[in-house]
C-alpha cells in the first residue's frame, strides 16, 4: 500500500516518543532529523519538508507541548495536525454549479489515469451523490482512448457521448453540453485529451476547451508513482490552465507517497480525490486528516464505516441477523458475507484503515487469507443444495467429492465444516444472551 515506507519510519520515531512524560528540546531534535529523512526518503518536496519540519519543531518546543502532562502524545498530535495542514485540512468536495449542469474537465498526461477516472467519478457521483452524469470521450489523440470511456460506459450503465476522433474537443465539449441540458443530466464530466508531454498544442487545446466549456472545475489526474514528476506536472497545468483539483491515482500502489503530501504545499490546489485501484468503485474522496492517521498508523475508521455502509444492503443484513439468531445460517450465507466483506477492497487495504494495523506483523500474510477465502468459496460451491442448507448430512463420502470437486483437500474441507459449526454455536450462545438481556433488564 502507498506510504508504507513513510508509515513504518514515521511511527517508529514517534513510537520512541508518545510514551515520554518528558520531552527535552534535544529529544525534539533528534526526533526531528528523523522526520525529516522519512519524508525526503518518501519523496516529499525538498522546500515542503523544511517547512514542515520548522512547524512542527516550532511547536513541539513550545508550552504547548513541554508543559502538558503528555508531552511525547503531544508532539505525535503535533504531527498529526500538521501533516493534516500539509495536505489541505479540510476535506475539499467537488464543484456544484449553481445551475446545472455542473460542467468537469478532466485533465492530464497519457497514462496518468484519466480516463479510468472520469469512469470512476462518474460511477461515484451516481452512487454517492445521486447524480445522473454524462460522460464526454474528448481524447482524441490516444487511439484507444474513446473506446475505452465507451467500454466503461457500458459497463456501468452509464451515458457516454462521443463524435468519435475527427472532430476537434472544443466541437465535442460544444455539443455534448448542449446534449447534457437536453437529456438533463446534472453533471458533464469532459474526458479530455492528453499527452505524454507537456506542450504548448495541447495546453492551447486545453485552454479553447475551457474557453468553450466554461468549467465548474477543472480536475488534474496525477499518478502517485510518479512522486516529484508528478507534482511538476501540477504546478505547470496550474500556471497554464488554473486547475481546481487534483486527483491522485495509483494511491493503491507502492507510491513512496511524496506526491500526496507535496502537491497541495506547492501548488495551492487541494486534492479532491484518491484513485485505490483499477476497478471503477476504487475512488475514494480525499479526506487530509484521515489520510494523515493512516500514514501515523492511527487507523482511517471513519473511512472503513463509509465502505460498510455503501457496501451492505440494509435489508439482506437484517435477513442475515435473523437468520443468525434462529440459527438457521446455511453455507450460502456464509459465502454471502465473506463476498460482501471482500467487496469492500483488498483486506490488506482494509487493515490498513485500523488502529494500530500496522504494528501487527501478522499483516504481511494477509495475501494467504485472501488465497485461503478462494479456497473456502471453492469448496461450498462444490457442495449440493441439500448439503449447504444442511451440513449434518456431510458423511466421509460427500467430503471426497467436495475435496475433489473444488480441488482442496479432505482437511480443508473437514476444517471449514467445523468452523462453520463453530461459528454457528458461537452465534446460537451470543444471540441467547442478548435475549437473555433483553428479558432481564432495560424494560419498556
Ligand atoms: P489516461 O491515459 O490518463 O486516460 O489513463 P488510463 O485511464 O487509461 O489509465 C492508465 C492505466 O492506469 C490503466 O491501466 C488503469 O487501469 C490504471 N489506473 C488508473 N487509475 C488507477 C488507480 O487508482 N490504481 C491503479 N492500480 N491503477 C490505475
Amino acid at each position: 500500500m502507498a506510504f508504507e515506507g513513510l508509515a513504518e519510519r514515521l511511527q517508529g520515531t514517534l513510537n520512541k516518543i508518545r510514551g515520554k512524560g518528558k520531552v527535552s528540546e534535544a529529544d525534539v531534535k533528534v526526533m526531528m532529523r528523523e522526520v525529516r529523512l522519512a519524508l525526503l526518503e518518501a519523496d516529499v518536496n525538498f522546500k515542503v519538508v523544511k517547512d514542515f519540519i520548522a512547524r512542527v519543531k516550532e511547536r513541539a518546543v513550545g508550552q504547548e507541548v513541554l508543559e502538558s502532562l503528555t508531552p511525547g502524545q503531544q508532539v505525535v498530535k503535533v504531527v498529526n495536525e500538521e501533516l493534516t495542514a500539509l495536505m489541505g485540512g479540510e476535506q475539499s468536495k467537488i464543484a456544484t454549479a449553481q445551475k446545472p449542469p455542473t460542467v468537469v474537465m478532466m485533465v492530464g498526461l497519457q497514462g496518468a489515469g484519466k480516463t479510468t477516472t472520469t469512469g470512476k467519478l462518474a460511477n461515484h457521483l451516481r452512487k454517492k451523490h445521486n447524480r445522473n452524469p454524462l460522460m464526454v470521450a474528448a481524447d482524441i489523440y490516444r487511439p484507444a482512448a474513446i473506446k475505452q470511456l465507451e467500454t466503461l460506459g457500458k459497463q456501468l450503465n452509464m451515458p457516454v457521448f462521443s463524435m468519435g476522433d475527427q472532430v476537434s474537443p472544443v466541437e465535442i465539449a460544444r455539443n455534448a453540453i448542449a446534449k447534457a441540458k437536453e437529456d438533463h443530466h446534472d453533471y458533464v464530466l469532459i474526458d479530455t485529451a492528453g499527452r505524454l508531454h507537456i506542450d504548448e498544442e495541447l495546453m492551447s487545446e486545453l485552454d479553447d476547451v475551457k474557453e468553450l466549456a466554461k468549467p465548474d472545475e477543472i480536475l488534474l489526474v496525477i499518478d502517485a508513482m510518479t512522486g516529484q514528476d508528478a507534482v511538476n506536472v501540477a504546478e505547470s497545468f496550474n500556471e497554464r490552465l488554473g486547475i481546481t483539483g487534483a486527483v491522485l491515482t495509483k494511491l493503491d500502489g507502492d507510491t513512496r507517497g511524496g506526491a500526496a503530501l507535496s502537491v497541495r504545499a506547492v501548488t495551492g490546489t487541494p486534492i479532491k480525490f484518491a484513485g485505490m485501484g483499477e476497478k471503477t468503485d476504487a475512488l475514494e474522496p480525499f479526506h487530509p486528516e484521515r489520510m494523515a492517521s493512516r500514514i501515523l498508523g492511527m487507523g482511517d475508521v471513519l473511512t472503513l464505516i463509509e465502505k460498510a455502509q455503501t457496501n451492505v444492503d440494509e435489508e439482506r443484513a437484517k435477513e442475515l441477523e435473523r437468520k443468525m439468531r434462529t440459527n438457521e445460517l446455511t453455507f450460502d450465507d456464509f459465502l454471502e458475507q465473506l463476498a460482501q466483506v471482500r467487496s469492500m477492497g483488498p483486506l490488506d487495504e482494509l487493515l490498513n484503515m485500523m488502529p494500530g494495523a500496522g504494528k501487527m506483523k501478522g499483516l504481511k500474510n494477509v495475501q494467504v487469507d485472501e488465497k485461503q477465502i478462494g479456497q473456502i468459496e471453492a469448496i461450498v460451491r462444490s457442495m449440493t443444495k441439500a448439503e449447504k442448507e444442511d451440513p449434518s448430512i456431510l458423511n466421509a463420502s460427500r467430503r471426497r467429492r467436495i475435496a475433489k470437486g473444488s480441488g482442496t483437500s479432505i482437511q480443508d474441507v473437514n476444517r471449514l465444516i467445523k468452523q462453520f459449526g463453530e461459528m454457528k454455536k458461537m452465534m446460537k450462545q451470543m444471540s441467547g444472551m442478548q435475549k437473555g438481556k433483553k428479558k432481564g433488564g432495560m424494560g419498556g
